[in-house]
């Protein structure tokens, strides 16, 4: 429910949102090294985990707007086309000894971003650790290319629970019992 303060700063807003979708582009002056700083900035809030991909295309586009006017020089341009492109940036080849990419029978697709590690790891030895990981329906040209993947409710394909370690599906009698360590 929204209190009256933020039903007025919505309302505020609502209106900017209607007066802007006619007014002429803003001018505006900016340093060089304030406007790249910005645009880093654009890139950097973009990746976080929490953002949704709609809004990360909205940051881009604003983004991408402070990198036409910055990047004087195509080295320019090209370092900050990359900044974005970062932004699906998959784990090279496995190290040698690493199985690598497996789908297993969790869902759990090892070797693909870790974000926090950390959390990925049991607390105590023999604990088994909960995690619910989240399918999305993608394109190749999503995962290749400069094409933009939407991670919203549309792709959203399918959710399960289960042990990253032991790879398990997730049921309450094994909460009782100790994870069995990393299958086979
Ligand atoms: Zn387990």
């Amino acid at each position: 429910m929204t209190n009256p303060e933020e039903a007025t700063e919505l309302a505020a807003l609502l209106d900017a949102y209607r007066r802007w979708e006619t007014a002429p582009p803003l001018t505006m002056q900016m340093g060089f090294h304030d406007a790249w700083l910005l645009m880093s900035c654009v890139q950097m809030a973009s990746k976080h985990p929490a953002v949704s991909a709609r809004i990360v295309a909205l940051m881009r586009h604003a983004g991408e707007a402070i990198q036409g006017a910055v990047c004087d020089t195509p080295e320019l341009q090209a370092i900050a086309a990359q900044g974005w492109e970062d932004l699906l940036t998959m784990e090279g080849p496995p190290p040698p000894g690493d199985p690598g990419p497996r789908l297993a029978g969790t869902g759990v697709f090892h070797g693909s971003e870790r974000v926090r590690p950390e959390l990925l790891e049991p607390d105590r030895p023999g604990e088994h650790v909960w995690i619910v990981t989240v399918a999305y329906r993608v394109t190749a040209e999503t995962l290749t290319g400069p094409a933009e993947a939407y991670l919203d409710q549309e792709s959203f394909a399918a959710m399960q629970a289960g042990c990253y370690v032991c790879e398990q599906p997730f049921e309450k009698r094994l909460t009782h019992r100790r994870c069995p360590g990393e299958p086979g």
